[in-house]
């Protein structure tokens, strides 16, 4: 199957190629028609999976014919965090370089003037978090009354998150007859129940069985105590060969602590949390996928949607209170047909989220071999193979540099087919030099169904 069967015009397929993609991913072979044909979808798929590009490439198409009026966008893409709203958008940049048409970013954290001038100049396509567009509207800066597509993008981590009655607010502003999709990696009785309010007859894509975990992404358990977990964890680091990790716990209060105390190990390390201003976070998130940093010391704010091709990593320094979390965390690596390895800490009083994340993804994760780091809860036993400072900075110092490329802007390219939408009551319309192509490469996750 060629992108161009999907039904994309010439413009959307220049920048795919660019992007490298040989093949759709299932989930854009199975959806792009369907968004094509104005219907509304149900998307369950993992991130990773090429997800972002069957929701952007069609819309493109759709959109690229029209004008957006001044402070009236023409659709909507709502994402749990600011982190995945920029990505979102620069997918809208990769695939609609050779459209014209217009993008606005709404998130919280970062001055809303640019933001309201942006609108002032009219909007194609309209990015936001939750909180910052209800803002904006109730200060009248916006209307959402020429919305003809709407996606809920991560609707399971807007659930988490308490974003839902946000959701169904906005829903609730927006013109009844329009195009709605919506993408979660789980599905979640809430989230069936929002389908059913807000998807008119949707068509339902599953590209993997909800809440599994990508199959080339090599998982192990490490136990631990709580005490030791930092030299665990560094002892880990130091043995594996690490380009470049995301290490997620789930306070705030133990990514500063956790940061410096790899700093303090010769790592390139920087904190990611949702406590720092958006600036920072941006800075933060930019300079690790530059590869100016190694180690992201993050929180769950980092474990959706974030992409970073070629991270060979994720290590779990907590293990998640939610199941779900573990499925996203790790899913930053092993992405588009690459391998990764993702390792968790696990402490006796874990055992009840562990069995959770168990349960939730059908396997018994396996513990790490011997030779990496403890593998028991014996105090003793784990002192023994946290390897001593000296040994732990000699190795360090020869790590090879990491080499981050420059990160995969998702493809976003403009569909040609004009999708007749019912409403439009007013005149409105309007990395990668590897290849992403999965070719012989594609694992099964990616084929799965
Ligand atoms: P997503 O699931 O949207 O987060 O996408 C994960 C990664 O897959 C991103 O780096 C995309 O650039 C990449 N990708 C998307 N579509 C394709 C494709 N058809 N072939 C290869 N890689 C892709």
């Amino acid at each position: 199957m060629s992108f161009e069967k999907l039904g994309l015009s010439e413009k959307l397929i220049k920048a795919i190629d660019e992007c490298g993609y040989t093949q759709p991913t299932p989930i854009q072979e199975q959806a792009i028609p369907v968004v094509l044909m104005a219907k509304d979808v149900v998307g369950l798929a993992q991130t990773g999976t090429g997800k972002t590009a069957s929701f952007t490439l069609p819309m493109i198409e759709v959109l690229q014919d029209g004008r957006a009026k001044a402070r009236m966008p023409r659709s909507l893409i709502l994402t749990p965090t600011r982190e995945l709203a920029a990505q979102v958008s620069e997918n809208f940049d990769t695939y609609g370089k050779y459209t014209k048409l217009n993008m606005a970013l709404l998130v919280g954290g970062v001055s809303m003037e640019e933001q309201v001038k942006k609108l002032d100049r009219g909007v194609d396509v309209l990015i936001a978090t939750p909180g910052r567009l209800l803002d904006l509207f109730e200060r009248g800066k916006i209307l959402l009354n020429d919305i003809k597509i709407l996606v809920i993008d991560e609707a399971d981590r807007m659930l988490d998150m308490g974003f839902i009655p946000d959701i169904e607010k906005i829903a609730g502003l927006l013109p009844f007859t329009r195009q709605t999709l919506l993408f979660s990696a789980t599905m979640q009785p809430e989230i069936r129940k929002l389908t059913e309010k807000f998807l008119s007859n949707p068509k339902e894509i599953s590209v993997s069985a909800p809440s599994s975990t990508a199959v080339n992404v090599e998982q192990f358990i490490v136990r631990t105590s709580q005490k030791s977990k930092n030299d665990v964890l560094a002892a880990l680091i130091a043995e594996e060969n690490v380009t470049n990790a995301f290490v997620f716990c789930n306070r705030k209060r133990d990514i500063d602590g956790l940061t410096t105390y790899l700093k303090k190990k010769g790592y390139r390390a920087r904190a990611l949390h949702g406590d720092m201003v958006q600036k920072a976070r941006s800075e933060t998130f930019d300079a690790f996928k530059a590869g100016e940093v190694d180690l992201l010391i993050c929180s769950d704010v980092a474990g959706r949607g974030l992409d970073v091709s070629d991270l060979s990593h994720v290590f779990n320094y907590d293990v998640p209170f939610n199941a779900d979390d573990y499925v996203h965390r790790i899913g930053r690596t092993g992405r588009a047909g690459k391998t990764g390895k993702a390792y968790m800490l696990v402490t006796k009083s874990d055992d009840k989220y562990l069995d959770a994340i168990e349960i939730l993804t059908k396997q018994k994760l396996k513990e790490a071999g011997e030779n990496k780091a403890s593998t028991s809860n014996d105090k003793a036993q784990e002192d023994k193979v946290i390897p001593d400072k000296k040994a732990s900075t000699k190795k360090t110092s020869r790590r090879p540099k990491a080499e981050v490329k420059k990160p995969v802007q998702q493809d976003e390219q403009h569909y040609k087919k004009a999708v007749q939408h019912k409403d439009s009551q007013d005149s409105g319309d309007d990395d990668s030099s590897d290849s992403k192509g999965f070719g012989d490469e594609m694992p099964a996750f990616f084929s799965n169904k």
